[in-house]
């Protein structure tokens, strides 16, 4: 199952441990202060992405499950 992550930047106190436990996966975001955005999920495997979700003091990084819809021939 993929996931999805979200970073809510309202929460986000700009502590950075999101960048440092998976710098492919996350980066600061340019012209925005101490606030992180995501690079690509992909670079680092889902276990690494629990751990950074864990990690953070704020818990401003969820993710979500996306259940990939199955392509259901309707009719035929
Ligand atoms: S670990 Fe959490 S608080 Fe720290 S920069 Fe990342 S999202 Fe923000």
């Amino acid at each position: 199952m993929a996931v999805r992550v979200i970073i809510d930047r309202r929460r986000c106190i700009g502590a950075g441990t999101c960048i440092v436990l998976a710098p492919s996966a996350f980066q600061w975001r340019k012209g925005d202060f101490l606030k992180p955005e995501l690079v690509d999920a992909t670079t680092v495997d889902e276990d690494t992405l629990r751990e950074v979700v864990a990690a953070c003091p704020t818990q401003a990084i969820v993710l979500e499950e996306v259940i990939e819809a199955m392509q259901a021939g309707a009719g035929g």
